[in-house]
């Protein structure tokens, strides 16, 4: 094996969900025939509506003079022009804002946009400072976990927890009193609605943390990959924030073209052109064929359209059928509390006191044919021991009802086991 850089040992390393991923792949090569419901994807599931979307507008684009232009030639870092402009007039309208083309830069995918954030402002700088990036509420998107070159630059932040005893439902709020937002902040990531959680931070909530922010000129990414306008999927009413130090992050993954790579980012041009620079040395530009399927979708409504009438209902029934079935089906007198179902394509499931951890959870759900994320791998950053880390698990949307309602039965019956067994 050849010797790696300081970089390149934390480039190889997979880490939270996408290690797990491998034993889930494994489990379902190794199964012999045996069936399992599946409820780790984080792949959105192909709705037909969202397929012929894109199925016509690669149509509409083979059809057209641009084509040639589109996929025969490399473009500005930025990115397409047409998707640039149909994103201005977009959020100009629908958000009255006065966004010009300078607000926007296209990335292949969000990923790839966190990374450029993580490492232009977080990081060491050239005088050896750290400066940390912050993750205001712990758990979060396990993806943040790979995105810094500088691990120790990583810091998450433990929540507040409100809880209903008696509906069995909790929801997280950022912790204020320990949240610590000062000079030394290189920018403040969050995903809202939020995965793993489905949380939604309010209006005040966003707010109050660019507040904190902006006082030292520090960048609040918001992750918006799944908020609205595309693909819509919060349940809870929400307003996308903007601001100076505000970069609202869009992908156009869970809007159904993960495939292409089509991240968003809209924010002041100063922030803007940082991150352009590094998309330049990192990979010159995102996939024009896609960018250009997008812009039509955008600037036809359709895909706004599509993400509240087709994307949004598909998700908000499945969490409805898990919150009943769940309702029903576990022992009322066990402390399980489900974080509040505010958006994304994931539940949270919280089991207090759990006599196991959130490991040795999974294994015992996979023994009864039910695949779910141990939760632990959903706190990136966080550092000491808290044990609420390995007392939950994140279930996906992305299965049928009916898969979703007979693998809850079946988690009903397993957490009741563990709980008695002790
Ligand atoms: N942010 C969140 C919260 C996500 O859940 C995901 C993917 O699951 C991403 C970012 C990355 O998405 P993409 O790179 O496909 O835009």
């Amino acid at each position: 094996n050849p010797a790696l850089s300081q970089f390149g040992t934390q480039m190889s390393q997979l880490t939270g969900v996408r290690a797990i991923m491998k034993d889930i792949i494994e489990t379902l090569r190794n199964s012999n025939g045996r069936k399992f419901i599946n409820l780790s994807a984080g792949n959105p599931v192909i709705l037909p509506e969202v397929e012929q979307l894109w199925r016509d507008c690669t149509q509409d684009l083979l059809a057209s003079q641009e084509y040639g232009e589109v996929v025969c030639r490399y473009g500005s870092s930025q990115g397409y022009t047409p998707l640039i402009e149909a994103v201005v007039k977009d959020f100009n309208q629908r958000y009255n804002l006065s966004l010009s083309d300078r607000n926007i830069l296209i990335t292949p995918g969000s990923q790839a946009l966190y990374l450029y954030a993580a490492n232009a402002f977080g990081g060491r700088t050239v005088e050896g400072n750290l400066r940390q990036i912050v993750l205001p509420l712990s758990p979060d998107y396990t993806g943040y976990g790979g995105v810094t070159l500088t691990p120790e630059a990583l810091i998450a932040y433990q929540p507040t927890l409100e809880i209903d005893e008696f509906h069995h439902r909790f929801k997280y709020r950022p912790d204020f009193s320990q949240l610590q937002i000062t000079d030394q902040t290189g920018c403040v990531i969050f995903s809202r609605p939020c995965n793993p959680t489905g949380n939604v931070l309010s209006d005040e909530e966003v707010n109050k943390i660019a507040t904190l922010a902006a006082e030292y000129n520090t960048p609040v990414l918001i992750d918006s990959a799944y908020a609205c306008p595309f693909p819509a999927l919060n349940f809870a009413p929400m307003t996308p924030q903007f601001g100076d130090n505000i970069l609202h992050c869009m992908s156009l993954s869970k809007a159904g073209l993960p495939g292409e790579r089509i991240g968003i980012a809209i924010g002041e041009p100063k922030l803007i052109q940082i991150l352009e620079s590094f998309q330049t040395n990192a990979c010159i530009h995102s996939s024009r064929y896609g960018q250009a399927i997008a812009a039509r979708a955008i600037n036809s409504g359709a895909l706004a359209q599509i993400s509240t009438e087709i994307i949004r209902p598909h998700y908000q029934d499945k969490i409805e059928v898990l919150e009943q079935t769940l309702d029903e089906y576990m022992p009322s007198n066990l402390p399980w509390f489900l974080h509040r179902g505010e958006g994304a394509i994931f539940a949270w499931l919280w089991l207090k006191d759990l006599p196991i951890n959130d490991w040795q959870l999974y294994q015992e759900l996979k023994a009864v044919g039910v695949i779910v994320v141990p939760g632990s791998t959903f706190f990136p950053g966080l550092r000491g021991n808290w044990q609420h880390k390995h007392e939950c698990v994140r279930i996906s949307l992305t299965a049928t009802e009916p898969e979703i309602t007979k693998a809850m039965k079946r988690l009903a019956q397993v957490v009741e086991k563990v709980y008695v067994a002790v």
